[in-house]
């Protein structure tokens, strides 16, 4: 991190090169003025997936994943340095706001964002990927609680 702390993934992940440039800008620029905001330090990102050779969510005959070329994250949650967890999934009352402003960084970053609310795959975790489409479209699906 630029002020030279260290944010651990909960497992080692693959991702190419050009989605591990987007993660780690929006890890290092994004995430820390987010939690410092209710007084937070990133600690670790929980839940996290990469790579997977799979159809997209696992459905036989669906088009293929963003995560079978290593252009995807799946996360489930920030764990915060004093013990917090920011869990992108739940509905606490106390972490709404810092769900809020992920949405919108992670919106601004990435070409898809899906979240709970946006389909039955995604209703316990945040998938990121960088997917191109015509006209450069984007997708930011999740219901902040
Ligand atoms: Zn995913």
């Amino acid at each position: 991190m630029p002020d030279g702390s260290k944010v651990e993934l909960d497992s080692a992940i693959t991702v190419n090169c050009s989605f591990a440039v987007e993660l780690l800008d929006w890890v290092r620029e994004d995430l820390p003025g987010i939690v410092s905001r209710e007084k937070g330090k990133l600690a670790r990102l929980t839940g996290v997936g990469g790579h997977a050779c799979r159809p997209r969510n696992g459905v036989t005959g669906a088009p293929i994943s963003e995560h079978a070329t290593g252009n995807a994250l799946d996360i489930g949650g920030l764990q915060l340095e004093d013990g917090r967890f920011v869990s992108l999934v739940g509905s606490a009352g106390a972490t709404r706001s810092i769900r809020a402003e992920l949405k919108t960084s992670a919106c601004a970053r990435f070409k898809t964002v899906l979240g709970p609310g946006s389909d039955a795959s995604h209703k316990d975790h945040l998938h990121l990927d960088m997917r191109q489409r015509p006209r450069d479209y984007k997708i930011c699906q999740w219901n902040i609680e």
